[in-house]
This record gives C-alpha cells, sequence and structure tokens, in this order.
C-alpha cells in the first residue's frame, strides 16, 4: 500500500480529522463512529495513528497539572502532628 497515493490518503485525511473529533468527544453520531472504527480496522496506518494519539491524550490527562496529591499530604501531616 502506497501512503503517498491520493485514493488513499485522502479517505485517511477525512478519517484522521474524525480521529481528532472522537477523541475530542465532540459531537459524532453513532454511524460516524462506526466509519472510523471500520476505516481505523481497514486501515493500519490510521489505526496506529489512532492508537498513538489516544495514548497521547491520555498521558496528557494524567499529567495535568494538580495540586491535590501535595496539599493532600501537608494535610495528613498537619493532622498527625495534631495527635
Ligand atoms: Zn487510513
Amino acid at each position: 500500500m502506497n501512503p503517498f497515493d491520493p485514493k488513499h490518503w485522502d479517505p485517511c485525511n477525512e478519517a484522521l480529522e474524525r480521529v481528532h473529533e472522537f477523541l475530542n468527544q465532540r459531537e459524532l453520531t453513532p454511524q460516524d463512529q462506526a466509519d472510523i472504527r471500520r476505516h481505523l480496522t481497514d486501515c493500519p496506518p490510521c489505526g496506529d495513528r489512532f492508537d498513538f494519539e489516544e495514548k497521547l491524550l491520555e498521558r496528557l490527562k494524567k499529567s495535568d497539572p494538580c495540586q491535590c496529591p501535595e496539599r493532600l499530604r501537608a494535610r495528613i501531616k498537619a493532622l498527625l502532628d495534631l495527635t
């Protein structure tokens, strides 16, 4: 499969644009989601790309700056100091 073949590239570009909508939880009809899933299954390059982007987004969500653990630890320490 030649990835530079326009016959392949056009549906892939369209699929990848929709993948972003898919990952961003934007409005997609069940039909759109089914189309994307089918393309990702039929087209390994797009499937890999989807996996990559999905993992990347997952990591970004996890590394979201959050002071909670630090504050929680400080609070626990304060409680322990009181006893
Ligand atoms: Zn594709």
